[in-house]
């Protein structure tokens, strides 16, 4: 094994990790340009100044400050696999209240660090420093100029946002990393972003017209290309600005023979500074040389965005190779075609999403092979577009192997590149698999190349043990991996030291870039000097001094005045770690029985941080904060567990607030790639939390709730009344409200007279009992709420040809506990079902359910508390929500007629979460409707959630977002479906109409008129 040349390749001890290290300085300075404080490699890890800072920061800005420990804890990593807790948080209003923050920092000598999304996969985004949030309120569009094809915005706005104004002109800006969604403009400027489509319209860098940038020292000014007579006339005017452009010129001079021989003449060269833009021929671009400076040198306070337009017409060709390196020498003969994209993955990949089961529907649709090329082509017309994709499909079936080839329609090309997009989340987490981590992930080579290099880097990897698939952009020489590192033992990160040596001398050796997108941060900066030689490395050293003299911004990441940090340290896990075991009420069976390993699926990648579809994370969409985000409360765990800038406690305050938020709809399970399950943590934290704390009556009322419902329908007819009346009188319903702490807007629903199970007679058995008997669940709120929910599902159910029973005696699934931590108890009242309902789950009968967030208990929460437990197993296999066991049952059911109507189907986020909409759908369409299913996230009521009076605007706000305007916008003839009780109260409470259940549908039962 060869050695590695970057420093310290043995880190340090774990307990290091998190507190200032004073490194002695291990490698001479020649010539530096910066400012040496004493004879530390990173003197700005000293910064012992922090209560001071807050107070002058607080007094000073109208943003918000915040150096708590939780603020620190949440902000210490980013999507890498490196953590350094920061000196406190920033959250700046606009430009003004940075320049503000800035001087203050300046003042007391603090180093700063912008982040945007912090999905930065090389170490770029965490530091110890001052971290300036952009994301929360720096995101207004300023312009969008359809005439100039500019957009001038605030650099913590989201791409997607961007995309979508340009998009009402026709327009775009090009560069779309997979992190669209969430990543910001500030960000991908930082970072020089780009994704499939560079192709078409290049890195961001191709796309910034001009920056309005502020200098650590105060300096701010608007930055873009340069005239020559410009150049004069600054330079004469003098100053700093004029300091900085004859600097600029200077460095550009000296060494412009050696960044025109050692910069990669390649479209993915992302490591370094962008010094070949100050080039006369590029217009001495001073913005796109500071694009990839990643916070390094100035502070991006609005960005001047290049549009493109965009061709509207895409068809999609899939070519599927005998394998990856196969498919990777076709690259250049494909580019002969013009594609507007050229992505591929091997069969690796697909093999983790088969064991993950991902993508399943998906993953069918791809033609035979073990190595794909996807190819875009882009036209004007329709014609055209179909035109150069038939062309090239009939071109690549002759290709050699003869590799077979498919030509999408246009929405199942969408689901193909759902297959590309999962990628990542296919990588981590993979059944039977070591963890994987970034570390290799992004390099470039000629697109010419990628199959030597593939071949290349593969024999290495092997060498060393490793394997991880591979996916990315082929078409530009950058391809992807998650490597199987192990970042946790000293030999495991010595190995790992090595590995990268090597694999940067196989990049160097084929002409490529050591990024080809994510940036260098601390995972390759120490790697430079093999790219570009010790002349270029101070070339990067001086440009950044002229910026940043007192190396203030983002020290040690990309380029510092000694070293930059080595690959090898600041690592979140690193030498010796163990996860923290905690005796839990959970057994967490997919995460070796560890909360700890539970919270660590979190990888970063901030895919909860989006704002515009799906469900997750509902809470992030209401609040735009971190820490109300699944990422923030997997970390803030994370950090509880470790016990190092949090305490090992589960009283932890910053860790309860941030789960309180949480609504438990369980979208992160689903929709994460990684499966973060924060409801579950949640509950499990809340259970130790409330061993040491005192609860409020509300918990015992909320949580508790199918006992007293069930108390109060002891007489049917009478006692339901007589516990009603609290709730109809208006004094007497204040003054509960006020007790409960339940938001007077709310109205507590009324138990009804009767109960279902009061009412209930058995069907008739039918024909063959054996086979065709079902359980129907009486769950709390359509039993004791709206019984006529579960006498529609017995009609619709005998309908079907099915005889119905239902359990005699009181059960509950305890869905209500999780929501409070009551964990014993939830424990308690499962095994109370397995136990009364022995008979029913030993004979296999099947078990159907109405409310989704009772199904979902025993499909998942069951299988947590017993996952060794063979009736525990049985009774998940047999329980049904009734749309799934319908159409799995009866396959021949034909439900009533509501041809030519209109349902709108709003799904529960448990439903869609563990159990999918699909067959809920497929029955609402055998009915003949027209039916749309609302991408409407969570209701925002969500069980007790809504009720709680200091969460009422944020559940509010949730069903604003798409589920309220949708129920004003229907005509008073369309039906509303929504099988979750608490989403038929969001909106009876603020409509005049209600929802139907499924069950209500099925039975044929017509839409209640609006009152
Ligand atoms: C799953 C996954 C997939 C990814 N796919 C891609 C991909 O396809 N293509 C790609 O290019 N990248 C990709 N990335 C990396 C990352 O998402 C992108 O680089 C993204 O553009 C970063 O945006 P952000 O807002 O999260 O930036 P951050 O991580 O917050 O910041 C990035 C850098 O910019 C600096 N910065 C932020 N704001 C400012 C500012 N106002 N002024 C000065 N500097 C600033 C930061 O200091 C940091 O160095 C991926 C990451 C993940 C986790
Ligand atoms: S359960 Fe829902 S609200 Fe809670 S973190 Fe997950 S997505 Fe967010």
């Amino acid at each position: 094994m060869a050695s590695a040349v970057f420093y310290r390749l043995v880190p340090l001890p774990p307990s290091a990790l998190a507190i200032p290290r004073h490194f002695p300085q291990t490698r001479s300075v020649l010539d530096s340009p910066f400012t040496i404080i004493g004879n530390l490699s990173h003197p700005h890890e000293r910064f012992h100044a922090s209560r001071e800072l807050q107070t002058r920061l607080a007094s000073t800005i109208r943003g918000e400050v915040r150096f708590d420990s939780g603020s620190c804890a949440l902000y210490a990593t980013d999507a890498s696999n490196y953590r350094q807790v920061p000196i406190g948080v920033v959250i700046p209003r606009d430009a003004a209240d940075v320049e503000a923050a800035i001087a203050v920092c300046r003042e007391f000598g603090a180093p700063v660090l912008s982040r945007g999304g912090g999905t930065s996969l090389a170490g770029q985004c965490c530091n110890i420093a001052v971290v300036f949030d952009f994301s929360k309120y720096m995101r207004t569009i300023h312009a969008l100029d359809p005439q100039t094809r500019t957009a001038h915005v605030e650099p913590g706005i989201v791409l997607d946002r961007v995309r979508e104004a340009a998009e009402q002109h026709h327009l775009t800006f090009a560069p779309d990393p997979a992190t669209h969604s969430r990543c910001t403009i500030g960000g991908m400027i930082g970072n020089n972003s780009c994704g499939t489509h560079a192709l078409m319209g290049g890195k961001t860098v191709d796309n910034i017209h001009s920056l309005d940038i502020l200098l650590y020292d105060g300096t701010r000014m608007t930055v873009g290309s340069t005239s020559d007579e410009e150049f004069a006339r600054i330079v004469a005017a003098g100053g700093r600005r004029a300091e900085i452009y004859s600097g600029l010129a200077r460095i550009r001079d000296r060494y412009a023979p050696l960044i025109r021989e050692r910069f990669p003449n390649i479209p993915r060269r992302v490591s370094g500074y962008n010094l070949d833009w100050l080039f006369p021929e590029n217009g001495f671009h001073v913005a796109r040389a500071l694009v990839g400076s990643e916070g390094t040198c100035v502070t991006v306070l609005s960005a001047e965005l290049e549009l493109k337009p965009s061709p509207p017409h895409r068809r999609l060709v899939v070519v599927g190779f005998v394998d990856a390196f196969v498919a990777a020498d076709h690259v250049p003969a494909i580019l002969e075609h013009k594609p507007i994209g050229l992505e591929g993955f091997d069969g690796m990949l697909l093999d983790f999403m088969r064991r993950k089961k991902l993508a399943e529907e998906e993953r069918a649709l791809l033609p035979e092979g073990n190595g794909h090329l996807l190819v875009e082509f882009g036209g004007w017309t329709v014609e055209d577009a179909d035109r150069q994709a038939e062309n090239f499909r009939r071109v690549a079936q002759s290709f050699t192997g003869n590799p077979s080839t498919r030509l999408y329609s246009d929405s199942d090309a969408k689901r193909i590149w759902f297959v590309r997009e999962s990628a990542l989340g296919a990588t981590v987490f993979v059944p039977g698999e070591p963890h994987s981590w970034e570390g290799w992930e992004d390099s470039a080579v000629p697109p010419e190349k990628v199959g030597s290099y593939l071949r290349q880097l593969y024999a290495l990897m092997s060498e060393y043990d490793y394997r991880g698939p591979i996916y990315g952009h082929f078409g530009q020489g950058c391809v992807h991996l998650r490597i199987n590192f192990d970042l946790e033992t000293a030999e495991g990160i010595a190995k790992y030291g090595d590995f990268i040596d090597r694999a940067a001398d196989i990049v160097v050796a084929h002409g490529g870039s050591l990024s080809g997108e994510h940036g260098d941060g601390q995972a390759r900066s120490a790697l430079l000097p093999k790219m570009f030689g010790p002349e270029l490395i101070q070339a990067f050293r001086e440009f950044k001094a002229l910026w940043d003299p007192d190396n203030r911004m983002n020290p040690g990441k990309l380029s510092g005045p000694a070293e930059t940090y080595s690959p090898t340290e600041n690592l979140r896990l690193g030498p010796g770690y163990k996860s923290h075991r905690q005796e839990t009420f959970f057994q967490f069976p997919d995460d070796k029985g560890s909360l700890s390993e539970a919270t660590l699926r979190c990888v970063g990648v901030g895919a909860c941080r989006k704002q515009d579809a799906g469900t997750m994370c509902p809470s992030y969409m209401a609040t735009n904060e971190e820490k109300h985000s699944t990422r923030g409360r997997a970390h803030l765990l994370w950090e509880m567990l470790e016990g190092d800038t949090l305490q090992r406690d589960w009283s932890s305050e910053p860790v309860k607030e941030a789960l309180d938020l949480c609504l438990s709809c369980k979208a992160c399970k689903s929709e994460c790639p990684v499966s973060v399950d924060i409801a579950t943590y949640k509950a499990e934290f809340l259970a130790h939390y409330y061993q040491h704390h005192r609860r409020h009556l509300r918990d015992y009322a909320f949580a508790f709730m199918d006992k007293w419902a069930h108390l109060a329908s002891t007489i049917p007819g009478v006692t339901p009344r007589l516990a009603n009346l609290p709730l109809q009188l208006p004094g007497l319903s204040h003054a509960l409200k006020s007790i409960l702490r339940v938001a007077p807007q709310r109205r507590l629903p009324r138990f009804a007279s009767h109960s279902f199970q009061s009412q209930h007679k058995s069907s008739r058995q039918g024909a063959n009992p054996a086979q065709n008997q079902v359980l129907l669940w009486p769950d709390t709120w359509n039993n004791y709420y709206h019984p006529q929910t579960l006498a529609a599902a017995q009609t619709a159910l005998e309908g079907a040809g099915f005889s119905v029973t239902i359990p005699r005696r009181h059960l509950c699934c305890g869905r209500p506990l999780y929501d409070f931590g009551f964990l014993p108890a939830a424990r308690r009242y499962l095994e109370h079902v397995l136990k009364a309902l022995a008979r029913e789950i030993d004979s296999g009968l099947p078990i159907v359910f109405l409310e989704p967030s009772c199904a979902s208990v025993f499909r998942d929460e069951l299988r947590n508390f017993f996952p060794n437990d063979a009736r525990a197993a049985a009774l998940r296999n047999q329980a049904f929500l009734l749309s799934d066991f319908l159409v799995q049952h009866a396959p021949h059911y034909r439900p009533p007629s509501f041809a030519g109507q209109q349902i709108i189907l709003h799904g529960h986020c448990h439903h869609k979460s563990l159990m999918r909409m699909n067959a809920e759908l497929e029955l609402l369409r055998r009915t003949g409707a027209n039916v749309t299913l609302l991408d409407s996230g969570c209701c925002g009521m969500a069980g007790p959630f809504g009720f709680e009076r200091e969460k009422f605007d944020i559940s509010q706000a949730l069903a604003e977002r798409v589920l309220l305007p949708a129920v004003r916008q229907a005509t008073s003839k369309t039906i509303f479906v929504a099988d979750g009780f608490s989403c038929r109260e969001q909106i009876s409470q603020n409509s005049s109409g209600r929802a139907l259940h499924l069950a209500e549908i099925l039975a044929g039962i017509p839409r209640m008129p609006a009152e």
